[in-house]
This record gives structure tokens, sequence and C-alpha cells, in this order.
């Protein structure tokens, strides 16, 4: 089962602009093939298909609770696309006429079915378009096998979060990637920690892939300063087993100067607010005219809170 939090792993800063083309090629991370919707569903799918679990409980549990890590990163990629695609607007919008073709000189790149299925905000689809697929879980029901698959998929999570951070400046991109770059990194040295005790090899010394640190780029560094590559975050009651494999000192080589030792925290990350999207009249978001739905809600609110 699941519980879910109404929060966002970091808070975002809002997009100072309506940025469609980002919003299209940070798709990618969200529904492409080493997107988030795909290491959520493989790491979901490799714990539910487990076998032996009771056996072999401390990976059972790492791959469980990185799952579930996923779950919020899936969120923070629909946050920062909806971002992107709301721009700074607070209040309803209706400054735009729909008689006015308001949205015909939309700037080539940008994703029509941002605008026509879903409203201005995110969907399960990669950079093309696309729509993700479950052909890109692989549960091989071979622990070994899986967590090796694991380690590509974050690693090609990460070379294409960084050609995408070379796509775009806007601050609600670049902090959701910096944060994703250092929580990449966690999984893929949880992984590698992982491997080497099944197998004897170093598998963290082929990291980072590609190779260039992460502590490279500020927004990165940031939170590498608050210690995030070091920790491993529990979502759960269960699943402390995990915590026997993320032990010991960090790596030079991983710690980029920011040193210290691997620790697994006892509870989910603090966390930021959700995205306050506005209400967009030309998208009928949520309505042409809005103001009968907000009373209704704010009827039952009211309700809500008497009791
Ligand atoms: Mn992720
Ligand atoms: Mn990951």
């Amino acid at each position: 089962m699941f519980l879910r939090i109404d929060k966002l792993p970091v808070e975002l800063p809002m997009s100072p602009e309506i940025d469609p083309v980002a919003a299209r090629n940070v798709q990618e991370l969200l529904g492409g093939r080493f997107g988030e919707m795909s290491t959520l569903m493989n790491y979901t799918y490799q714990s539910f298909n487990m076998r032996g679990r009771d056996q072999i409980r401390p990976f059972y549990a790492l791959i469980s609770n990185i799952a579930a890590e996923e779950g919020g990163h899936i969120e923070i990629v629909s946050a920062a696309i909806n971002s992107l695609l709301n721009g700074p607007r607070q209040g309803f919008d209706d400054s735009e006429n729909p008689g006015d073709a308001p949205w015909k000189d939309l700037p080539g790149g940008a994703l029509g079915g941002h605008y026509i299925a879903g409203g201005q905000t995110a969907l399960p689809v990669d950079s093309r378009g696309m729509p993700w697929t479950g052909d890109y879980v692989f549960s091989s029901g071979n622990l070994i096998l899986d967590l090796l698959h694991n380690f590509f998929l974050e690693n090609g999570a990460r070379t294409q979060k960084l050609r995408v951070y070379q796509m775009t400046d806007n601050p609600a991109a670049r902090t959701m990637l910096g944060y994703l770059f250092v929580r990449g990194g966690v999984h893929a040295m949880a992984y590698a920690k992982a491997l080497q005790l099944l197998t004897g090899v170093e598998m963290s010394k082929m990291l980072p892939i590609p190779n260039i640190g992460n502590a490279t780029f500020p927004e990165a560094r940031k939170f590498m300063e608050q210690g995030s590559h070091l920790k491993l975050y529990h979502f759960s009651n269960d699943f402390k087993e995990a915590a026997t494999i993320w032990t010991g000192t960090a790596p030079a080589e991983y710690a980029e100067g920011v040193a210290g030792d691997f620790e697994f925290v006892d509870a989910p990350p603090t966390g930021g607010p959700q995205v306050d999207l506005a209400g967009i009249a030309s998208s009928f978001a949520p309505n042409y005219a809005p103001q009968e739905i907000m009373e209704i809600a704010n009827k039952l609110y009211q309700k809500a809170k008497d009791h």
C-alpha cells in the first residue's frame, strides 16, 4: 500500500515566464524511456515480483524504498512542467479571448498536446509527445540483473537530465534538475553498493556517468552542501533494512569536496509547497467562468472545517 504527502520533495521557484519549449523538453524526463515514470515503475514492479524477499530483505527494502522516492520525482518533474507552462500567473487569468486565436503563435518546439490535451499541464509522454509505455519496465526475476539494469537506468537518466539542463536556464527547470542530479546520484551509488555486496565488483568506480560531477552545477551543488548526496530517505514504516546497504564513508570522487558518511534518514525529506497553478480562462481550466465552481468548493471546504 502507499501513503501520499501533499508536498513536493523540495520547493521549486516559479517560472519567470511561460516557457512551453522548456516544458516540452522536460517531458523526456517524465515520460521518456529514462524518465521518472520509468524509474518508478521499474523499481515498483521489481519489488512486487521479488521472490524469496524474506531471505534477501535488505535488497528488497532498498528497491522498494527507492521506488517510493521515485513517486515524488514524478511529482516534482510534473510540477516543473506545470510551472513552465503556467509562468508567473497568479489568480484567474482571463486575459486571453478564445475568439482571438490566442495560441496561434506558440513558439516552434512547443508541444501542441500541452495546450490541446492537458489544458497547459504535464502529460505522461516524452519530448516527442509519445506516451510512456510499460515496455520501458525491466523486471527479470534475477536480482543481480535487475540491480545492474537499475544502475544503467539511473546513469541513462542522468545523461538525459544533463542534456536537458543545457537546453534551458529557466530556474523552475534547473532547480528540479539540480535536485534530481543529486538524488539520481544517490540511487546510482545505492545500486552500485548493492551490486558490490553481491558480486564484489566495484561498480561505484564507474561513477559518474557521464564523467562530469554534480558539483559543477550550482543548482546541484546547493543540495550537496545540504548533504542530500549522503542521504537515503526512508519513505515508510517498513523497509528499514535498506539502511544496512547505505552505510560507510562517501568515496572522495563521489563526495566532490562535500565529504561525509552515508546516512539513512528515518523519514522522507521535509519537502516544499506544491506549485499553485492559476486558473486559465482560455484553457477552460477549471472553467471559462469559474465563479460557480469556486463557490461550491468553498462551501464544501467551510463544512469540512466546521466538522
Ligand atoms: Mn528519480
Ligand atoms: Mn532514481
